[in-house]
């Protein structure tokens, strides 16, 4: 993958992908400027180097309108305040008011487009629009590994008119810490799946046997695999069609000698309700009308046991309902268990990041990633779109 250090910065009119997708409050205030704070090292540095700085951005779903309440005039403003020097902001991403804004900028100085989703073509991968965005630069940067796994125009068809594409310091930091803790690891390799659904993460579960010592279930997710060991879940959430799925995974694991570890004991509810009346049970004492959300004590202390000597850890999807405060202790248990080890370990992103926080362990872990959906896609085993093209090219 070609990256920005291969690439002479000096005078040329870079154009930055970045995920400047930010969560804003009730009253249009950023609510967590992560994603701003990510892209300082690469737009320092090119700002170091004399480049002339464009960034682009989606924000949102706007559905190919204008949405005021998705302008990225906010981040323009939050990045400025960061950087302690101005940055322009322009009310569009392509045409003649972009061009005259960009043909005017000096070396070191930084422009924001506004929401490429203000046009429909940003999602279609439109190729018009993307040779209209390439026009505007010499050097197209990507730096946004959280959508890199989709083909859209700033992402994929960009790189056929930019002359120049490469990747920015935070897609290749992504993409490398992940090969290396998948493909090199220190072991024991030990993967922890929670989150919802089987479904959603049936093709990463089979990929990651390929690789790990050691595979950790929870979640709602744990609860399809107890009843294709033949449990009775209850009123738990469960996917019928992938019981028999999960019994043949699990056949799988002992098949390729990975230590594949179910809960134990659950924390059981009468209802879905961050009031619901609870109970601990073992998984063969599920009560019929209540539903497991969570893993119990027991599990708690197994999985933490199975982490003890981790060389390194990917960790993707809660353990339980974490957002409710009965239903956040076996998170909490596997998070503090991760955080107290010596293991390198590299966090997907989405909820499981969201997560970590809300257990105050973020800076114990030692990678925790921008992207949940381009995190998933490399547990599955599959090339990044918005990688490829940079190959080679
Ligand atoms: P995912 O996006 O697949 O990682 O799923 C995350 C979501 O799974 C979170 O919103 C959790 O509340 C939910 N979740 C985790 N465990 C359970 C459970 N036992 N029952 C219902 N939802 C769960």
């Amino acid at each position: 993958m070609k990256t920005v250090k291969d690439i002479e910065i000096k005078d040329k009119t870079i154009l930055v992908r970045v995920d400047y997708n930010l969560p804003m409050d009730e009253n249009l205030n950023i609510a967590d400027d992560n994603r701003v704070r990510a892209t300082l090292p690469l737009i320092k540095d090119l700002m170091h180097k004399g480049g002339k700085i464009i960034l682009a951005s989606h924000m949102g779903r706007p559905k190919g309108k204008k949405v005021a309440s998705l302008s990225l005039a906010p981040a323009a403003k939050r990045l400025s305040e960061l950087l302690g020097r101005p940055v322009g902001f322009v009310d569009d991403c392509i045409g003649a008011g972009v061009e005259e804004r960009v043909t005017s900028l000096v070396p070191g100085e930084i422009l924001l487009l506004e929401n490429l989703r203000f046009y429909n073509e940003e999602t279609a991968n439109d190729r018009e629009f993307a040779r209209k965005l390439a026009s505007l630069c010499d050097v197209f940067v990507n730096n946004a590994f959280s959508v890199s796994h989709r083909e859209q125009a700033s992402v994929v068809a960009i790189t056929e008119f930019a002359p120049q594409s490469c990747a920015g310091f935070l897609l290749e930091k992504e993409v490398k810490c992940f090969r290396d803790s998948v493909e090199n690891p220190s072991r024991p390799l030990v993967a922890i799946v929670g989150g919802a659904k089987v479904s959603s993460k049936l093709n990463a579960l089979k990929n990651m046997l390929k690789y790990v010592d050691r595979l950790i279930i929870g979640g709602a997710m744990a609860n399809t695999f107890l009843k294709g060991q033949g449990i009775d879940t209850g009123a738990s959430m469960i996917e019928a069609d992938l019981v028999e799925t999960a019994a043949a995974i699990v056949e799988e694991a002992k098949e390729q000698g990975v230590d594949l570890l179910l809960p134990v004991d659950l924390v059981v509810a009468d209802r879905f309700d961050a009031n619901a009346e609870t109970r601990e049970v073992s998984v063969d004492a599920i009560p019929g009308t209540w539903m497991g959300l969570d893993i119990g004590p027991e599990t708690g202390a197994l999985f933490a046991r199975a982490l003890e000597d981790a060389g390194t850890i990917v960790w993707n999807g809660p353990m339980g309902v974490f957002e409710m405060e009965r239903f956040c202790g076996g998170t909490k248990a596997v998070a503090d268990a991760v955080a107290g080890s010596s293991a390198f370990s590299v966090v997907g992103g989405g909820d499981t990041g969201l997560a970590v926080k809300v257990c105050r362990v973020a800076d114990k872990m030692s990678y925790i990633s921008t992207g949940g959906g381009a995190f998933l896609h490399l547990m599955e085993g599959r090339e990044l779109p918005g990688v490829a093209v940079l190959t080679g090219r």
